[in-house]
């Protein structure tokens, strides 16, 4: 009885450490996300690569996902942390794609 419970929790032990890399490698992903948005919003401001407009991001924006509204960044939810990849332009409405 106890060998089996032993050899339970090796395999258990054994699963953790076989989708650890996954889990490492989706941190590393949304961590770069994440990086990649803050140089591009330095300043706090995006230009739109279709009509040159400069576009604001302290603005009053809603999530997509969890549907907080709030100031702050249009890129990110302070509710949920749902990062946006992509809005459209307050001047020309084309997407701009951030991530
Ligand atoms: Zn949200
Ligand atoms: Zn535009």
């Amino acid at each position: 009885m106890k060998h089996a419970a032993l050899l339970r929790h090796v395999a258990l032990v054994a699963l953790y450490v076989a989708a650890a890399p996954v889990f490492v490698f989706l941190w590393i992903r949304r961590a770069l996300r994440a990086f990649r948005a803050s140089q591009l919003v330095r300043g706090g401001f995006i230009d739109c690569p279709h009509c040159g407009a400069r576009n604001p991001l302290d603005i009053l924006a809603t999530c997509r996902r969890c549907g907080a509204t709030e100031f702050g960044s249009r890129l990110y939810c302070g509710h949920c942390g749902e990062v946006t990849q992509g809005f459209a332009c307050d001047h020309c409405t084309a997407t701009i794609t951030v991530l």
